[in-house]
């Protein structure tokens, strides 16, 4: 059993090997690692150099910085110690092993440090998850989003809330109180009205922004009719090296995705399976799919084959019903193969907005459209507001809302104690969005996220 009371320690840094490593400890008995090991306790909060020795052994381990940080006043709210060492595998193994032989100490689990530093009051839940977010944030619009989140937008924002919902209470109990006066409830609960009618609207506005959007990036699909050049298109974006995050294989046969950061905007470009009317089950099944993808998508890149008939296809597409919701650009591709003399007519045929002549194979006109989608991406992102980035803070907000929302159509006159219980529900689902009450169900979910360490 693992228990709260035990010290933890991990490795925090990057896998081995390494130029540094760096082994936090957090707990009661952290103080004993450095008496141990270090054969002395450092100044609080100064880096300290000195031989890293085995506890048993006496065997110098390496030479490296200490840091004592000593609770309450540490990340954790613990006794924490950081030792940075050097990075090579034996080094962190031998590390690891001294630490496990102590008494009281074990690995911790992923994100226990952060879930100590949440237990110690240390975070609220939002900043837990914003600091989940920045270890995983691959742009800087995601990083600058993250961090507002770790450093409390969210939490300041529904505290600020939840004390003027507190006010507009104790504004309707003083009504209560005083019900046998005339025109004092009356009054009061007026006040308190206004009150809730305002951080009701407040918490609708946020509600309304779709900061999630920054977290799970642009979908882009890139469709068409199958050799068009759907692949070919996907790599070209693939190649361009300083746009790249992560390239790779989905897990289906049919559909491919590429991560990009685009003006600094996350982007998943995923390829699909060629669309055209088959019997071939199989095939039928890829349709399907590349279907889905495209309806699902935020901007759909459909590809034409700029020697086939172009203006039939564009015509085609434009008319298609199923793509009628969807924000469609048209590429032609292809256009190195198609004869100079044609070419004058094709150009003008693409004279429009969201229509591409490119070559995926020579990266022709590649430029325009990545600029396109880079403005596309920005002006995407920018409808947001970046209060709200999960699912969860939505829902804790809708409860807010829904509950204040009970009392704008009647007046007040007799309902005081009805809407009292009312801005009670309110506040108690502020208090669940930064984790103050009823965390319990949701921190499992919620550390699961972070890695070792952390
Ligand atoms: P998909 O089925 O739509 O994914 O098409 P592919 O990307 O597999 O391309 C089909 C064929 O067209 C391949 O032989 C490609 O090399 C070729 N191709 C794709 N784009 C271009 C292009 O811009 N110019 C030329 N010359 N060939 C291309």
């Amino acid at each position: 059993m693992t228990s709260d009371r035990d010290t933890i320690f991990a490795l925090s840094s990057g896998p081995p090997p390494a130029a540094i490593a760096v082994i936090r400890i957090s707990g009661p008995r952290a103080r004993v690692a450095l008496e141990k090991m270090l054969g002395r306790m450092p100044e609080a909060r100064r880096a300290s150099f000195g031989k890293v020795v085995h506890p048993f052994t006496q065997d110098v381990i390496d030479e490296g910085l200490a840091l004592w940080f000593p609770g309450p006043h540490s990340e954790t709210g613990e006794d924490t110690v950081e030792l940075q060492v050097h990075g090579g595998r034996a080094v962190i193994a031998a590390m690891l092993d001294a630490l496990a032989g102590l008494d009281g100490f074990r690995l911790a689990e992923p994100g226990e440090f952060t879930r100590r530093a949440f237990e110690h009051g240390r975070m609220d839940l939002t900043a837990v998850e914003g600091l989940a977010d920045l270890v995983a944030a691959d742009t800087e619009a995601q990083r600058r989003q993250a961090l507002r989140q770790l450093r409390g937008s969210i939490a300041e924002q529904a505290e600020a809330w939840r004390l003027r919902l507190i006010e507009a209470r104790a504004l309707l109990e003083a009504g209560i109180d005083f019900s046998d006066e005339d025109d004092v409830p009356k009054n009061l609960a007026r006040e308190a009205l206004a009150i809730i009618r305002r951080v009701a609207d407040e918490i609708a506005q946020a509600d309304r922004g779709h900061g999630e959007r920054l977290r799970d990036g642009l979908q882009v699909a890139i469709a068409g009719a199958p050799n068009v050049g759907k692949s070919t298109l996907l790599n070209r974006f693939a190649r361009r090296d300083a746009a790249i995050v992560s390239p790779y294989a989905g897990t289906t046969r049919d559909v491919i995705e590429v991560h990009l950061d685009l003006a600094s905007y996350p982007v998943t470009l995923r390829d699909t399976a060629g669309i055209r009317p088959t019997d071939d089950p199989v095939e039928q099944e890829g349709v399907r799919r590349a279907w889905q993808s495209v309806t699902l998508a935020n901007l759909v890149l459909w590809v034409l084959d700029a020697r086939e008939a172009p203006a039939g296809a564009i015509a085609a597409v434009a008319e298609d019903t199923r793509l009628a919701q969807s924000e469609v650009w048209l590429l032609a591709n292809k256009i190195d193969l198609v004869e100079p003399g044609r070419r004058v007519a094709l150009d003008a045929l693409l004279q429009a907005p969201r229509r591409f002549a490119i070559s995926a194979g020579t990266g022709e006109g590649m430029d325009a459209l990545v600029e396109a989608m880079g403005a596309f991406a920005g002006r995407f992102f920018a409808a947001e507001t970046v209060l709200v980035t999960r699912e969860r803070h939505r829902h804790m907000l809708a409860a807010a809302a829904a509950a204040l929302a009970l009392d704008q159509a009647h007046g007040s006159e007799g309902r005081e104690e009805l809407i009292a219980e009312h801005v009670r529900i309110a506040t108690r689902a502020l208090e669940r969005l930064t984790g103050r009450v009823d965390v319990e169900d949701v921190l499992d979910v919620i550390f699961r996220e972070f890695c070792v360490g952390k």
